[in-house]
């Protein structure tokens, strides 16, 4: 294979250090990683990797396009995968500017940086360049109870100001690909779950609350359907797609795991009753801690994936089913509890998803 250089957007997230760890324990590509370091960054999510020689770092804001020209005069990549955003829905409903500057503007400025570095490039670089832009299926708004699926021509209507500055970046990027002859791919994929995921998000948030004999927040009545991808796959689809996929297309990625929120939280209930028997008094299992709260402001019902166009045409399938994923997952947060409390020692404090009162 091709050494090639890849620019990452975003990679001290959860998506994209996971990324990062793929290409660099999977490949001999190199990274240079580009982050603001937000909240949601966090930089020993890439500890294992970050003394490779062919891993760099650099602390940018996307919305600044003249250090990112910098960027791409210093290092010259051959593609870029875009992950850079703002990503929690409670955080775009109690305050939806930042999603706005780092998601729309954010974006635009990224694909105008990548613009005037794309029309210097010689014509052999100019082929294999790629601008893969990372999106969410909760663009296409939701499904009814049962039957349908989102796939690549599902109608966008986007119902949180996430979803709708998501939908709007990935209008850009395909303005930027019609008018402008930018070679860009953008792939939209169901909830990701898996190890290094800020603690503010469903699945972690329930693990280290029940360890701690807290409630276990469900919004509403907990019959809302997500589909669950264990986070390591989506990182193998996303380098299989900005190398193989095919310039202007979009690519569903899901991980045919239909499952309701409260299914979700009673599983890693279970795996913990099993892992790490409750110790706390009146407790016996820890589904005992499950609390029902005010449903989200215009929560979607549901998300489903219809993935058969990345497996037809890209031959790409998910490697972990959600029983195998989930149970890694459970297993990586009770040995890595050190992470999660630096983690948490920072802005956030467990105080996100639904209020327990
Ligand atoms: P995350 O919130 O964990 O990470 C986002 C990263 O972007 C952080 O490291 C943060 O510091 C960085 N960042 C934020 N603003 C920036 C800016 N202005 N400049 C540079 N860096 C900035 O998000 P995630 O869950 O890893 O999601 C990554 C991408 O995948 C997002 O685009 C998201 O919309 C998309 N996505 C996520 C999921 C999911 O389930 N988490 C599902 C589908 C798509």
């Amino acid at each position: 294979m091709n050494s090639k250089k890849i620019l990452i957007t975003g990679g001290a997230g959860f998506i994209g250090s996971a990324v990062i760890r793929h290409i660099i324990n999977n490949s001999n590509h190199s990274v240079v990683n580009i982050d603001k370091l937000t909240y949601a960054g966090n930089l020993e999510s890439l500890t294992s990797i970050e003394n490779d020689p062919r891993y760099t770092f650099e602390k940018i804001d996307i919305c600044n396009s003249i250090k990112v020209s910098q960027i791409f005069n210093m290092h010259q990549p051959d593609l870029l995968i875009h992950l850079a955003a703002e990503s929690h829905v409670d955080r775009s409903i109690d305050g939806p500017a930042q999603f706005i500057q780092t998601n729309i503007f954010g974006t635009y400025s990224l694909l105008e940086a990548t613009r005037n570095y794309f029309v210097g490039l010689s014509v052999e670089k100019k082929n294999n360049f790629r601008f893969h832009h990372v999106s969410t299926d909760e663009v296409y708004g939701d499904l009814e109870v049962e039957g349908n699926l989102f796939t690549e021509k599902t109608s966008y209507s986007p119902s949180s100001p996430y979803s709708a500055t998501k939908a709007s970046s990935d209008h850009l990027v395909r303005a930027w690909h019609r008018t402008f002859k930018l070679p860009t791919l953008i792939t939209n994929c169901s909830n990701n779950y898996g190890s290094y995921q800020f603690p503010e998000k469903l699945i972690p948030l329930m693990i280290l609350n029940a360890l701690e004999g807290k409630k276990l927040p469900i919004y509403g009545n907990g019959k809302q359907v997500r589909d669950w991808l264990y986070v390591d796959d989506h990182a193998s689809a996303l380098l299989h797609v900005a190398l193989n996929g095919v310039i202007g297309e979009t690519y569903n990625i899901g991980g045919n795991n239909e499952l309701q929120n409260i299914e979700v939280v009673k599983t890693v209930c279970g795996i913990l009753d099993k892992l790490a028997p409750s110790q706390l008094d009146g407790i016996n299992k820890y589904e005992q801690l499950i609390t029902y709260v005010d449903d989200r402001a215009g929560h979607d019902f549901r998300y489903a994936i219809d993935a058969t166009k990345i497996s037809k045409k890209l031959n790409w399938k998910p490697n972990e089913t959600f029983t195998t994923g989930i149970k890694k997952t459970v297993e990586w947060y009770l040995k890595n509890k050190g992470w999660c409390d630096r983690v948490k020692d920072g802005s956030y404090q467990g105080q996100r998803l639904g209020v327990v009162s």
